[in-house]
């Protein structure tokens, strides 16, 4: 299935050369036969080449990667100001998490977290703008020709433009979650409640 080549060994799957010199005397073929394999089935990946992994595998590894990263975040109280996100989608407000809920029909269906989101607003910063400005085609020290006290009055400035854009965006965070179950006994989400009551106490 490998074919050898002058250099070392091409995968006969994908094409991709291993040469002796990258991989040390010896080792080119043994590569060459791993590089279309899964490396946790033993399975030819088959059409999943871009990945490292089987797409079965490739499923298992980020199932069981989300669920390690879950167990690790620490359980924090909803407040109704925090912004919660189910993986997909984010929930902004209380409204947003009540048409979420409105979506499923048994609490059995509904994830047992969500996860709190990080925030991240406009900042911008003279220094680093300067340093991209600074390209290679500028002499060594062109920085310290510009003056600091003019840094400092546009550094000013671009603080009150991001106040006044008022950006906010917001991503996953790794850190906190909240619990559905405590949610739905919060927000009397009636239809969920003896779901949820089971939930906590098996916990
Ligand atoms: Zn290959
Ligand atoms: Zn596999």
């Amino acid at each position: 299935m490998n074919i050898k080549e002058s250099n070392g060994w091409k995968c006969g799957e994908c094409g991709t050369s291993y040469t002796h010199r990258v991989e040390g005397s010896g080792k080119a073929k043994e590569a060459a036969e791993k590089c279309c394999i899964c490396p946790d089935c033993g399975k030819p990946k088959g059409h999943n080449m871009g990945d490292k992994r089987c797409s079965k595998c490739t499923d298992i590894y980020f199932a069981k990667l989300g669920h390690e990263r879950m167990k690790k975040r620490i359980e924090v109280e909803y407040d109704g100001r925090l912004v919660l996100s189910d993986g997909n989608d984010f929930f902004y407000d209380e409204d947003g998490l009540y048409e979420w809920f409105d979506k499923y029909e048994w609490f059995e269906d509904l994830p047992e977290w969500l996860t709190v989101c990080g925030r991240h607003d406009l900042s911008l910063d003279i220094d680093s703008i300067l340093e991209n400005a600074l390209t290679d085609e500028h002499h060594e020290e062109a920085g310290e020709q510009i003056c600091n006290e003019d840094k400092a009055k546009v550094q000013v400035a671009l603080d009150e433009l991001c106040k006044n854009a008022k950006v906010e965006s917001y991503s996953e965070g790794y850190k906190h979650k909240v619990s559905v179950a405590k949610l739905v006994l919060a927000y009397n989400l009636t239809q969920f409640e003896d779901g949820a009551k089971e939930a906590l106490a098996g916990e």
